[in-house]
């Protein structure tokens, strides 16, 4: 396999562009280095690079693309809004007709609103939080990631439960020191950060099923003592369903777990592949936003057509029969087949997997919690990565993400995955 034409672009990048690449993700330094694969253009689960090597993808663009590239149903509906105008600045019918959507499909948004990304949608819901309590402090779990504004971009110090410290520069102590941060599906931890700090907590910010190390479920009950624990504390609970709304279900972990927070962000699957956020909850709570509260927060782009067009264009795919029965069943063969040629090359893996999701950690035996994501072989994972790209499979360049499966692969996708993982298997095995 030859990346000439991708390495060629790099180079030309690296001059332009810093680090060559739009979002740190994309780089391949947690890989092993070099330049990332340049994509030409993508059809269903596959797309091709600009050297015509062609790959099935399991990136989907970090997760919005559930429908495999350039859908029908959703190119149609783009197209449509770039020939009606893509901006007005006006409300819309869409905007309307899309909110609803969103409503029905996840009853605990009681009003929405919407905006551009992920970061928008999570940064808003703390602001409209602190606003609603007058509290400033908030509670989130260790390694989640929220988006790159500052309150977020804050990891744990040393021990259980602790005042967060900046996770990147420009990232000011102030800020950081407002964050708590405690270890996931640690419920000990969270009661000792609340003892702690309770009455100071605007909101605990929580993945309800995390997508950001890796796919890693709550155990039984944790959502649930995280609400009630919360709310004894006087504080809010938010979701942040960026990852994970209309990714297991036709709805969002609300209904999976049985449990309802106080406001949620959303993002990715909502907007069918175009930039979306998107944040809503309980009335008396969102109706802090400006006009009609004090909490402000606008958009010139917020509720464009184009973006509202491409989500319910999305919505409507994922809303069909068995969508996510056939998710869950091609998720469960590629799960068996990597175990089965794992065990075969005796490759030491834990794969977590909720229906289209996956993720496959090496040299660990389970993952719970980031601490132990961490603790997973990068090295290994660097390796298997490259195998893989060269065998014509595009998975993300780092050990902490999923694999994500599309409406569009098919069984036979997934056979020629497995046969891919085998002699990547096998090539590992063979420097054990
Ligand atoms: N929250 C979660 C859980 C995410 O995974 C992401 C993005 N990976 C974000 C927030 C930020 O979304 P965006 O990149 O659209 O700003």
């Amino acid at each position: 396999m030859k990346f000439t034409n991708s390495e060629k672009l790099h180079q030309e990048a690296l001059q332009h562009i810093v680090g060559g690449v739009n979002s740190p993700s994309r780089a391949y330094k947690a890989v092993g280095g070099g330049s990332p694969v340049y994509m030409e253009r993508g059809q269903g689960a596959y797309f091709w690079d600009v050297d015509d090597n062609k790959y099935i993808d399991y990136l989907a663009a970090y997760g919005p693309i559930i429908t495999g590239h350039a859908h029908p149903h959703i190119a149609k509906a783009i197209a449509h809004a770039a020939t009606t105008g893509v901006l007005y600045g006006t409300p819309t019918r869409l905007e309307n007709e899309f909110a609803q959507m969103l409503k029905e499909a996840i009853p605990s948004l009681e009003k929405v609103r919407f905006n551009n990304s992920g970061t928008e949608a999570v940064m808003t819901t703390i602001r409209v939080a602190r606003a609603y309590t007058g509290r400033t402090k908030i509670i989130k779990f260790a390694g989640c990631y929220h988006g790159h504004f500052d309150a977020v971009l804050v990891e744990a110090g040393s021990g259980p439960s602790t005042l967060g410290t900046p996770d990147s520069a420009g990232v000011p102590t102030s800020t950081a020191s407002d964050v708590i941060t405690v270890p996931f599906n640690d419920i000990g931890a969270f009661k000792v950060a609340l003892d702690k700090w309770g009455d100071e907590v605007a909101a605990v910010l929580v993945e309800p099923i995390v997508g950001n190390f890796g796919i890693v479920e709550p155990f039984k009950g944790f959502l649930q003592e995280v609400n009630e624990l919360t709310h004894r504390a006087g504080a809010l609970v938010i979701y942040d369903e960026v990852i994970t709304a209309f990714r297991f279900t036709y709805g969002s972990a609300q209904q999976i777990y049985g449990v309802e927070p106080d406001m949620t962000a959303m993002g990715k699957i909502i907007g069918g592949g175009l930039p979306i956020g998107a944040y809503g909850g309980r009335k008396d709570i969102m109706e802090q936003v400006a006009p009609l509260g004090p909490a402000y927060q606008a958009g010139t782009m917020s509720g464009n057509p184009a973006s509202m067009a491409a989500g319910i264009a999305c919505l409507e795919v994922l809303k069909e029969e068995g969508v996510y029965e056939e998710l869950d069943r091609l998720g469960k063969r590629l799960e068996e087949g990597i175990h089965e040629k794992a065990r075969e090359h005796g490759i030491h893996i834990t794969v977590n997997r909720l229906c289209g999701a996956l993720t496959v950690y090496f040299g660990v035996d389970q993952i719970t919690n980031y601490a132990e994501a961490d603790a997973s072989d990068g090295e290994a994972f660097a390796k298997f990565f490259q195998l893989m790209l060269r065998e014509g499979i595009n998975l993300a360049p780092s050990k902490y993400e999923a694999w994500f499966l599309t409406t569009e692969h098919k069984d036979s996708d997934i056979e020629n995955t497995i046969d891919a993982v085998e002699r990547s298997f096998a090539e590992m095995a063979k420097t054990l």
